[in-house]
């Protein structure tokens, strides 16, 4: 396989920001992948006199490790690292060879702090826009941390051991052998799974507030950087920098801004936010909020944080069907997110629940990968725009069931059917299926405020329209609240809206 000319001249630049010496260790063997990886590592060598190829025995064949002279670091490439994953093995080689990654120094730290040992293997498609995210996160966790090891599975090229292990999305981590996640992560998500998130006494001496922002989004981001600009003490707790944006990718409504793709919003949005003196609190969740003479929030660490005023800007996460078999096959067959699963269904027969909006247009997308896609609508009539609705009854591919409610996800050890209740007649049917697509809306991330703020029915914040809520100094924005439409221009502006308002609040109190 010889590398097309874009590629090799993207690595002749790439291999010359080498610090120091990489040794790969290859274990190869006669089959069509083997040969391709070792006609891509001649090419290495023979662009950079900085890496040298040795023959090794490695636990899978075809794969090669990329380490320091006289010391493996633990990542390991099973497939060829080209596609989506080739800024893996860029970004790889150069830190292995003495790049410090871009990660900030507290991150770096908590991934020192690990101890023990983790054996971290990621099972990819070459074409998986959301792989590279988690293969890199566990690269640079293997990189900094003797105990962390990390290896990427080309799917396509460990057929036998992806239909075994039933793996069937894409990333899908295991940890020393049990499954650990699966989906989209961002190494901040990878080290609050493994509990390592900032400890409560680093938050132990923070002067109170005048802004505290809860959640990340671009709500909470607007939020913060038009408080900060206001030069007033601001602070910005966020579970999951980016929110919601992280999990979509190509974006085409947020106003000036052709086109971009979710992953690369979310960087935006915390750079945004880091031109500001704004103090950043990541992967720690907010759990409490009590109104004393200063308003606390408690974290999930322990810490609590005082503050004037407090922005609620905590976004809102995709709601389930809770029906029995959903969570049992979750990743098995159930799936939430048409961009990043559905390559997985191709020639599969796949069903997707929700006629809205959401629901139509992932039939839209699946019906040009899947064999068939069966759409379940609860109400008599589809909710989507009616060119939506046009689009998808033109597909010949492509079934709907109004009237339709799903009463059980079936299968064995993965999914393989749906059984549904036909509301007109009350009969009950059952269709096979390799997979489903839940796309019923969005439940707000306000449990937490149980009691302690007005919400509505579906658990939305109730604020006027300067995102006031019932208790003085306490502000809310974005798909938290009873705002009419949940839109990153719209989360945007209310944020903005809030941190006025809130600024308005501290110079009349
Ligand atoms: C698949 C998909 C595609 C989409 N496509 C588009 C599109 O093309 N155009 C468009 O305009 N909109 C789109 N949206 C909607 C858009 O993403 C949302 O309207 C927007 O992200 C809402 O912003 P937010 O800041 O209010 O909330 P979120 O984006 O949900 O952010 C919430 C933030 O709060 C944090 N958080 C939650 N709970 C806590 C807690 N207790 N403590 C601390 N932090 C917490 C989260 O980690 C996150 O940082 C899409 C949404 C999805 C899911």
């Amino acid at each position: 396989m010889k590398l097309d000319a874009d590629i090799r001249a993207q690595l002749q630049q790439y291999l010359q920001l080498l610090e120091g010496d990489v040794v790969i260790k290859v274990s190869a063997g006669s089959d069509s992948v083997s040969r391709d990886m070792l006609d891509l590592l001649d090419e290495l060598t023979g662009m950079s006199s900085r890496i040298t190829v040795e023959r090794a025995e490695l636990a899978r064949t075809p794969s090669f490790s990329v380490n320091r002279p006289g010391e493996d670091t633990g990542i390991v490439f099973a497939g060829v690292p080209l596609g989506h994953e080739f800024t893996s093995l860029v970004l790889a080689l150069l830190q292995v060879s003495g790049r410090p990654p871009k990660v900030d120094d507290e991150v770096i730290e908590r991934i020192k702090s690990i101890k023990g040992e983790y054996r971290f293997e990621t099972y990819v498609s070459l074409s998986c826009h959301n792989c590279p995210d988690v293969v890199q996160a566990l690269n640079v966790m293997s990189v900094l941390n003797p105990g962390i090891s990390h290896t990427m599975i080309d799917g396509a090229a460990y057929k036998e051991e992806v239909e075994r292990k039933e793996v069937m999305a894409v990333p899908t981590v295991y940890l020393n052998g049990e499954f650990f996640e699966s989906g989209r992560m961002t190494l901040d998500d990878i080290l609050n799974k493994l509990g390592v998130s900032a400890d409560a006494a680093a938050f132990a001496n923070k002067e109170p507030f005048d802004v505290l922002v809860i959640g990340g989004g671009p709500a909470g981001s607007s939020a913060a950087i038009y408080a900060a600009r206001k030069g007033i003490r601001t602070g910005i707790v966020a579970d999951r920098f980016g929110g919601q944006v992280n999990d979509t990718l190509g974006i085409e409504n947020l106003i000036s801004v052709k086109h971009t793709e979710g992953p690369q919003l979310a960087v935006a949005l915390e750079e945004h936010v880091k031109e500001y003196p704004v103090d950043i609190m990541k992967s720690v969740r907010a759990e409490k909020l009590e109104k004393k003479d200063l308003i606390e929030v408690t974290l999930n660490n322990g810490a609590v944080l005082k503050s004037k005023t407090v922005i609620i800007a905590t976004g809102a996460r995709w709601r389930n069907l809770n029906v029995p078999g959903e969570e049992e096959f979750k990743n098995k067959g159930v799936a939430y997110c048409p961009h990043c699963d559905g390559p997985l269904f191709a020639g599969k027969q796949v069903a997707v629940v929700g006629g809205g909006n959401s629901g139509v247009e992932a039939a839209i997308d699946l019906a040009g990968i899947a064999a068939h896609v069966t759409l379940f609508e609860f109400m008599p009539e589809l909710k989507a725009d009616q060119v939506l609705q046009d689009r998808l009854y033109s597909l010949p591919n492509v079934t709907v069931h109004k009237n339709a409610q799903v009463k059980e996800i079936t299968g064995s050890s993965k999914m393989e059917g749906i059984t549904y209740i036909d509301r007109a007649t009350g009969e009950e049917h059952h269709l096979a299926m390799d997979g489903v697509f839940v796309q019923i809306g969005l439940v707000p991330n306000t449990e937490w405020l149980e009691g302690v703020l007005e919400r509505t029915r579906m658990g939305e914040i109730v604020v006027d329209s300067r995102g006031a809520t019932a208790i003085p100094g306490v502000f809310a924005a974005g798909d938290c609240t009873n705002s009419a439409y949940k839109q990153i221009i719209i989360s945007m502006g209310s944020g903005a809206t809030a941190a006025l308002s809130a600024f308005d609040y501290l110079i009349r109190n």
